[in-house]
């Protein structure tokens, strides 16, 4: 088993005690994770302040580093995905995809444009606005898409001139400490610091005097903890929060065709997405059709260890969010929900669950309201497209939503009443470098992604000059 360091400073360090990472397909150990001391994480912040001094000064040094650290990257597909198995418990191919799409955006970011404007230049004077970083980045990562959430916060923060201590999830550290050594090898010692531990490490690194701007992906109860903590420094702060969006069906679908789709965009990473589909609103003619369809698919899904490259769903990632699951499910039984398929842990070793396709319960039940960020999907018939709309919006996260129609028309006048960050129509999870990603209410502040990704990690400077 490989020995996972955190990364310091330029070198490779471990701790005076490791943690356990458990594979959730096997219930048995992935690896361990240094356990970061309090004085190793001044250290790793002192060396990002210390780097950022002249870090921030060659934007054409730093191009060529994140290319090269591309390069390093994508050497290291196989052996970081197959970690990213390991600790997550998705499958591999997936894996692979998604350590393969971080090298693929790093080498994007490498080539993006930092803004600079001039909104002023006659003979009078010149007004400038410049676009600086802010210094040092905390970035702090969740458990579901620990490579992919990793890269979207380092590439465009060091692009932009900061440097960067990134903290990943205690349940999938290893992957992003395997990223990081790799990465540090193309940047100057203490531009890019990775440090492990659990979520206090996390707290201890949001409020430290050094930090000046947290980008923080996680749940809604953490994200406003960060911000709380935020706010007596008066950090700058880009939080991408928990979601549970709704799928709302109009009348001249054919439910047959939608079902696949719709399926996916629900049930990848085994629903552990933060924009997944996690309520579908179908009108009453089209209901007993369309749940039949989409449990079709659920029951022919192979769920399984992630490294059988026949499996498609892989397990729940850890025994907390296993449980949660397990109580919601059980909780919309005894409230009187209809199980079309799955509904129960499988009988076997590992966190698996079987795909659940449920119907029966109301918007207020937990399963319906919460997050449950699981392979479950409760589906809920609608008597108007006002009531569909009402109650997509009655809820206090907006991250995305979907609207699944033949009559785009239609469909684009529905999506601009949702209350989500994207809306989507006949499609779901399409996340693209042409848009931000960003959720609205409580699913957070700020975005990521493309030209506004970067620009959440600079700040704008601007000189004002008179002629005289
Ligand atoms: P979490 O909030 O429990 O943990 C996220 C990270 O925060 C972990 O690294 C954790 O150690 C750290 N942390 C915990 N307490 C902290 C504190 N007090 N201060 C600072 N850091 C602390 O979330 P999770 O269970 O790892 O991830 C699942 C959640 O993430 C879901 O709610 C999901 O919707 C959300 N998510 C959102 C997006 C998005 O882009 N909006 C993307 C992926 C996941």
């Amino acid at each position: 088993m490989t020995r996972h360091t955190m990364t310091i400073d330029g070198k490779q360090v471990e701790a005076g005690s490791s943690t356990a990472v458990i594979n959730p397909a096997t219930e048995g150990e992935a690896g361990r994770a240094p356990a970061c001391s309090a004085a190793q994480l001044d250290a790793a912040v002192a060396a990002a302040k210390n780097a950022f001094k002249s870090w921030r000064l060659d934007e054409e040094a730093r191009r060529q580093a994140l290319r090269n650290a591309a390069e390093l990257v994508q050497a290291r597909v196989a052996e970081i995905a197959n970690t990213l198995t390991l600790e997550q418990g998705k499958p591999l191919a997936h894996a692979t995809g998604e350590v393969m799409g971080a090298a693929a955006q790093l080498k994007a970011t490498a080539e993006m444009k930092i803004p600079y404007e001039v909104t002023r230049d006659d003979a009078k004077g010149k007004i400038e606005i410049i676009y600086k970083p802010y210094g040092v980045v905390a970035a702090i990562t969740p458990w579901n898409f620990p490579i992919l959430i990793a890269m979207s916060k380092i590439a465009p923060a060091l692009l932009a001139g900061n440097t960067v201590v990134i903290k990943p999830s205690p349940f999938t550290p290893l992957s992003t400490l395997e990223l990081v050594t790799a990465m540090s090898q193309a940047l100057p010692p203490g531009v890019l610091n990775a440090v492990s531990g659990d979520n206090a490490l996390g707290a201890q690194l949001t409020t430290h005097p050094d930090v000046r701007k947290i980008s923080f992906t996680g749940s809604v109860p953490t994200g406003m903890k960060v911000a709380e903590v935020a706010a007596h420094d008066l950090k700058r702060t880009t939080l991408e929060l928990g979601g549970n969006d709704p799928a709302i069906v109009l009348d001249d679908v054919d439910p047959v065709a939608i079902a696949p789709m719709l399926f996916w965009s629900s049930f990848m990473n085994s629903g552990q997405i933060c924009t997944a589909v996690k309520r579908v609103y179908v009108p009453e003619g089209l209901f007993e059709p369309l749940v039949n369809a989409i449990a079709a698919v659920a029951s022919q899904i192979k769920v399984g260890d992630g490294l059988d490259p026949t499996t498609q769903l892989g397990p729940i990632n850890n025994a907390m969010q296993l449980e949660r699951v397990i109580a919601l499910v059980e909780d919309a039984k005894k409230r009187g929900a209809r199980i079309h398929s799955g509904g129960s842990r499988l009988d076997r070793k590992g966190y698996f669950f079987a795909p659940t396709i449920l119907s029966g319960v109301g918007d207020d039940v937990p399963i319906v309201a919460e997050e449950q960020f699981g392979p479950v999907l409760p589906i809920l018939s609608y008597k108007s497209i006002d009531d569909a709309i009402e109650r997509a919006n009655a809820t206090q996260y907006g991250l995305g939503a979907s609207i699944w129609a033949k009559d785009l028309a239609r469909a684009h006048s529905v999506a601009q009443e949702i209350d989500a960050g994207t809306v989507w129509i006949n499609q779901h999870l399409a996340l693209t470098a042409n848009a931000p990603f960003g959720g609205c209410k409580h699913s957070g502040i700020g975005e990521a992604g493309g030209r506004w990704g970067l620009a959440s990690y600079l700040q704008k400077h601007v000189i004002n000059q008179r002629f005289v």
